[in-house]
This record gives structure tokens, C-alpha cells and sequence, in this order.
């Protein structure tokens, strides 16, 4: 195999072309192609994908009761109109994916079975190469293009991250990571631990607990959830006077989002009056007995990590009729039969599942090379947590970690073909993001404040990414509003783009 620093070299004939490759078909990738399908002019472009179908998330992740835990309005892309319940299954997303792919002719676009591992840029010829493997075949394939749109989400499908616990290879049972979940997996009448407290474990528990034995959530610490119903009144308020979906998307899209952005807003400036407002939530499920304090009062404050949504309450209510308990406790080893706590408890188990959440994987573990160095991505500098200084011609959707990740899609999307169509016009051929000299001496920081926001697989994953400074314009503000504002002025001629 070649090294991915002389890929350009090593096998430009054989290499089919297209003005921009968009990587992965999840909700980033196939809403990339929307746009450039109905604005890119008539551009070549193909979405490559390791899997056999669209979906990323919603596809490579099978445990029962997989859902979002964003509302659809704003979870759904701008052009196309939600109109089920806010919270939807996974197969519910996939079928709202497959109406965007179908309505707008996207499947000449993608090719499934499509594993990019290696790429490598030639300032020479202005060209990204493309090495991908067919999952099907083993086969070899070479790609080249102008403008390489990364679509491939912020961590690795298939693997997820399992803590290396002190006695697993000790235990009896069996042990499954929810991103791994075996399609044949028995676990009625089985006592069952998971291990984690995010939104994995809240939406796996209730989806199991009438079936199993008894399911235990295990959790070092304790996490925030949110609950409501299921619905959204004035979505259906709307529906009964006859108004068109599309108005009622849009209207219901934009309450949200300035919900949303207050409650954010709050949690900075009255954290203590959002927590109790939280806790008063789960204590009206679990009733004035419940010991709140140890298993969902958290140390930190309110959205310094994302809070799930749990639709009517559902985890609360198979704690409360105790079918799932949570227990808050630290693991001191994995045993033949289950798992010993710190306190000097154990926890019998049949099966334990690690909800212990993902791998951070940048730019879909695929090999990057520019000019023929090996590219150091976490020495990059980030242009709105989408461009990087030093390369060019590709842009990367990474979503919002408080409000729904493809709010985020659209904004970006409209941005690149802004970005493509100047290009043409000027006739430039490469485009690269700088630091200007008022830049000079900005401090470079993490990509993330982990003051701000702390998650497991950021933390871990921070020194790959690539830095921040202190301008808006060179982070992710994770700011929706800001963005919406933001992005549509972006001057194309500022010295931040240099073209050639
Ligand atoms: C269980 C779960 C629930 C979630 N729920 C929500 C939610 O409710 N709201 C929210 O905002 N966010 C949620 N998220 C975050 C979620 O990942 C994003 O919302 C969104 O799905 C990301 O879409 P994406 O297309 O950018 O990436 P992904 O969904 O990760 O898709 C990326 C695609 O790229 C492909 N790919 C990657 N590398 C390569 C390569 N080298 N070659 C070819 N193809 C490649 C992958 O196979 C995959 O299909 C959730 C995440 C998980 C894991």
C-alpha cells in the first residue's frame, strides 16, 4: 500500500474525478447533498460511504429503543417538514431520510460499500486523491477531487468506548457495548447492568426493563434529564386549523430554538433555579421518598454537559415501579457473577452493558496528507469550527452539542456553496483559511472550553482536535444563534480566505 504522502503520485490515472466528494451519508452528509444538488450548478459530486445504506447514527447503532433525543423540527433539516411526535425512533429518522434521498434524487449521488482511507492533497494540481476501500469486494478505489466536504461525524462507528475495568475477563456473563449491540441478545428474565447514565443508558433501560429480571444503572456520578410529553401543542394546535406543514416546521422550528437558546441562557445566569426546576421534574415521578440527592443530583452545573430528554418521563417510571433501580457507586472489579462496588456492594448480573459512550474520531480515521507531510490536524487552527488553517479546499460539519446537531448542517451547507460558487466565479482553485496579522499572538486554546463543556469523549479526545483562539471567528461557538446571524455575512474576500 502506498503511503498516503505520495498517494497524488502514486496513482492519479486510475483516479475517477468529481468537483467535490462529500465523506459519509449520515444526516450531515445526505443534507450536504441536498444542497448541493439544488444549488451547486450543475457540480459533479458524490457522497462516498463505508456503510451499505444512508443513516450513519441511525444505522450503525441497534440497541431497543434507539431514538433522538432532539426534537425532529430541528433535528429534521430546514427543507423538509417534520410532522410526527418531536422525539422519534431511529427507524422513524432512517424514514425521513429515505423521503429526502427519494423527493430529491440523491441515490445517483451516493456510493455505499465506499471506505476512504487515505487522503492527500497536491497543491501542484489543486487536487484532493482519494484512496477508498469497497467493503464488498476489498476492492482498491482512486478518487480525485477539487473540494472535499467531510461528512463523517465526530466518532467511530462500530467500536465504542469500554473502560478497561479491573476482573472482566473474571465474569461469567456476557458484556456488550450499545454501539455494538448482537442482534440476537436475549436478555428477558436476565438480570441486567449498564453501566453509564447518559442519554444511551435513559433510552436503552426503558425499552429493556419489562423484560428483564431487573436492570441496574450503574453510574459513577449522576447526570440531568429533562422531561415533558411527548408532543408539541402548538405543532398540533396548528395542524388542527388546516395550516400547511411547512409553516408549521418553520414556526415550530423557530419557538424551539428561542426556547432552547433561553434555557441555555439561563443556565449560566440562575443555575441554581434551573436545577431545582430539573430535580422538581424527576421528584414529581419518583415521589418525596426518592434519594434525589445521591442518584440525579449532579456535581456540575446545569448544560455543562448535554441533558437528555426523556419522553413522558419514562426512565423516572420504571424506576419508580421498580423495574430499574439506579445505583451511584464506583466499580472495584468485575466478578464471576457480576460487579463488586467500591462501597463493598455487588450487583449480580447476567449481562452488563457498557453505556460508556464513543471514541472521538476525527476526520473518519482516514489518513491525511498535504503537500506530502502527514497532516497534524490538532496543529490547525479552526475558522468557525469548520474550516482548518493549513488545509485546503475542505470544509467539516461538526454539529451543535446543545442544540440539534443538523441545525448546524443547514448553516454550514449554505456556506459552502456560497464558498464554492465564488470560487468559480473568481476562478480560484484553492482556498485555505489564515490567520491575519490582527490575529497574531491570539492565545491558541483547546477546540472546547472543557470549563464549558465536559463530556467523556471530548475530554478524552481534545488533543486531537485541532485549536481555538479567542475570536469568535476562529471556534465553534456552539451558539446557534450567533451562527444564524454570523454565517450569512461571512465576507468571502476577507483576508481569512486565501485563494489561488
Ligand atoms: C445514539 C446517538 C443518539 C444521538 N442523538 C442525537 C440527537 O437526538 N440530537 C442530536 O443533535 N445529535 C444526536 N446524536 C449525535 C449524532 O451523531 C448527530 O446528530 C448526527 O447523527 C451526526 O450526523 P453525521 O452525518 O455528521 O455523522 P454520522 O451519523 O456519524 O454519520 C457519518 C457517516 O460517515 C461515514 N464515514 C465515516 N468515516 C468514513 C470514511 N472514512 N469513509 C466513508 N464513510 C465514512 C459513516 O459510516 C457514517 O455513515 C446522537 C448520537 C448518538 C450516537
Amino acid at each position: 500500500m502506498s503511503d498516503p504522502a505520495t498517494l497524488a503520485e502514486a496513482v492519479p490515472q486510475a483516479a475517477e474525478h468529481f468537483d467535490v466528494i462529500i465523506v459519509g451519508a449520515g444526516m450531515s452528509g445526505i443534507g450536504g447533498a441536498y444542497h448541493l444538488a439544488k444549488r451547486g450548478g450543475g457540480m459533479r459530486f458524490v457522497v462516498l460511504e463505508a456503510q451499505d445504506s444512508f443513516g450513519g447514527t441511525w444505522i450503525t447503532h441497534r440497541y431497543p429503543g434507539l431514538r433522538s433525543d432532539s426534537d425532529l423540527y430541528t433535528y429534521g433539516y430546514s427543507f423538509k417538514p417534520w410532522t410526527g411526535a418531536p422525539i422519534a425512533t431511529a427507524g422513524e429518522i432512517l424514514n425521513y431520510m429515505a423521503e429526502v434521498v427519494e423527493e430529491n434524487d440523491l441515490s445517483q449521488h451516493i456510493r455505499y460499500r465506499h471506505k476512504i482511507n487515505a487522503a492527500t492533497w497536491s497543491s501542484e494540481r489543486n487536487l484532493w486523491t482519494l484512496r477508498a476501500i469497497r467493503t464488498d469486494t476489498g476492492e482498491e478505489v482512486w478518487f480525485t477531487t477539487g473540494f472535499l466536504w467531510m461528512c463523517q461525524g465526530y466518532y467511530r462507528h462500530g467500536e465504542g468506548y469500554t473502560p478497561d475495568w479491573p476482573g472482566m475477563d473474571r465474569f461469567q456473563g456476557q458484556v456488550v457495548h450499545t454501539e455494538a449491540w448482537p442482534a440476537d441478545l436475549d436478555y428477558r428474565d436476565r438480570k441486567v447492568v449498564v453501566i453509564g447514565s447518559g442519554a444511551t443508558a435513559a433510552t436503552l433501560i426503558p425499552a429493556i426493563a419489562g423484560e428483564c429480571a431487573h436492570v441496574a444503572m450503574l453510574q459513577r456520578s449522576p447526570t440531568y434529564f429533562r422531561t415533558g410529553r411527548n408532543a408539541i401543542e402548538i405543532a398540533d394546535e396548528l395542524r388542527e386549523l388546516g395550516i400547511q406543514e411547512s409553516w408549521i416546521h418553520e414556526i415550530v422550528r423557530r419557538k424551539i430554538q428561542s426556547e432552547q437558546a433561553k434555557f441555555a441562557r439561563r443556565a449560566f445566569s440562575e443555575p441554581e433555579a434551573v436545577k431545582q426546576e430539573l430535580l422538581s421534574q424527576a421528584r414529581s415521578y419518583l415521589g418525596p421518598d426518592y434519594d434525589l440527592e445521591t442518584h440525579f443530583t449532579p456535581r456540575y452545573r446545569p448544560w455543562r454537559q448535554r441533558i437528555a430528554f426523556i419522553p413522558d418521563g419514562d426512565l423516572f417510571r420504571v424506576i419508580r415501579d421498580g423495574k430499574a433501580s439506579v445505583v451511584t457507586d464506583e466499580i472495584e472489579t468485575f466478578t464471576e457473577t457480576g460487579i463488586r462496588l467500591k462501597s463493598g456492594g455487588h450487583l449480580e448480573a447476567d449481562i452488563i452493558v457498557a453505556a460508556t459512550g464513543f471514541h472521538l474520531n476525527v476526520l473518519g480515521d482516514i489518513a491525511f496528507a498535504v503537500d506530502g507531510e502527514p497532516l497534524r490536524f490538532s496543529e490547525s487552527v479552526t475558522y468557525r469550527g469548520m474550516m482548518f488553517t493549513g488545509v485546503p479546499n475542505l470544509v467539516w460539519i461538526f454539529g451543535y452539542f446543545r442544540a440539534s446537531w443538523t441545525l448546524r448542517v443547514d448553516i454550514v451547507s449554505d456556506f459552502v456553496c456560497r464558498l464554492l460558487d465564488h470560487m468559480r466565479e473568481t476562478g480560484a482553485r484553492k482556498v485555505t483559511v489564515a490567520l491575519r496579522p490582527e490575529d497574531e499572538g491570539m492565545p491558541l486554546l483547546p477546540w472546547v472550553d472543557p470549563d464549558n463543556f465536559n463530556p467523556g469523549y471530548v475530554t478524552r479526545g481534545l488533543h486531537l482536535l485541532p485549536k481555538r483562539g479567542n475570536k469568535p471567528e476562529w471556534q465553534h461557538t456552539h451558539d446557534h444563534w450567533a451562527d444564524l446571524k454570523a454565517f450569512p455575512g461571512i465576507d468571502l474576500r476577507d483576508p481569512t480566505f486565501v485563494y489561488a
